[in-house]
């Protein structure tokens, strides 16, 4: 399993007695790719929070890549996060005035690459791959399309080679051409590096796309629950 939850419970700490996760079971198998779907405000950036890291449950078990996210300090999860977990954000959230290069250069702790021209040749390669004309390389972040700095911050959660992806809403601010081209794009690169992925989205239609599609309201009860 890539994932695994039991009996997890959240709530942020300014609203104790607002639940918004309740998670008797749920989980993942390795190199799956789930969307994960549901209406804003129900609890899908908390969930991926949870899975990255970010946050740490009130109680419950919180298995990541066979790690106990629940059992470590902050400083092992932001470890165990840089380590093995790439991430796509709703917002690009690249820094605006580093280059291409550099946004990808700075997310780039683990590679195996041995010098900083090797390190260079290998997001090179990879902007190939995903289509990042050479012209771009150098330009600042600010001044590329949405749909270019999309393809960077792809870049920038791959460059790790991390086992896992999660994707938080990334296509949000691109149209209809730039999201399919976007979506097929992601797809052959999880596919072509057997990561596991978590996607979520209120949009149910981009479910075409993944093998399984579940509703967070399907495993997070939170009636009953607070
Ligand atoms: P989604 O990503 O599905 O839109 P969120 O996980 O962002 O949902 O939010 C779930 C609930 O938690 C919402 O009611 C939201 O207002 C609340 N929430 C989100 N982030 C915070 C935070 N940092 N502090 C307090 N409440 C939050
Ligand atoms: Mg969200």
């Amino acid at each position: 399993m890539a994932i695994d939850l039991a009996n997890i419970r959240f709530s942020y700490p300014d609203r104790p007695d607002y639940p918004v996760l309740n998670i008797p079971s749920w989980g993942v198998g390795t190199a799956e790719q789930v969307f994960v779907c549901g209406p804003s405000g129900g609890g899908k950036s908390t969930l991926l929070g949870l899975l990255s890291g970010l946050l740490q449950p009130l109680d419950g078990e919180l298995t990541v890549l066979n790690q106990r996210l629940d059992l470590m300090g902050s400083r092992q999860r932001d470890r165990f996060r840089a380590a093995h977990i790439g991430y796509v954000f709703q917002q690009f959230n690249l820094m605006p005035y580093l280059s291409a290069l550099d946004n990808v250069l700075l997310a780039a702790h683990f590679s195996s690459a041995t010098s900083k021209g090797a390190l260079k040749d290998e997001i090179k390669a990879l902007f190939c791959t995903l289509n990042i004309d050479e012209t771009l390389w150098h330009t600042a972040a600010s001044q590329l399309s949405v749909g270019q700095q999309q393809r960077v911050a792809i870049a920038r959660a791959l460059i790790n080679k991390p086992q896992l992806l999660i994707a938080d809403e990334p296509t949000s601010s691109l149209d209809q051409a730039n999201r399919d081209a976007f979506m097929a794009l992601l797809m052959s690169m999880v596919a072509d590096n057997q990561m596991t992925l978590i996607f979520v989205s209120h949009d149910l239609s981009l479910a075409s796309y993944f093998s399984q599609v579940e509703k967070l309201s399907e495993f997070n009860q939170l009636e009953g629950a607070g």
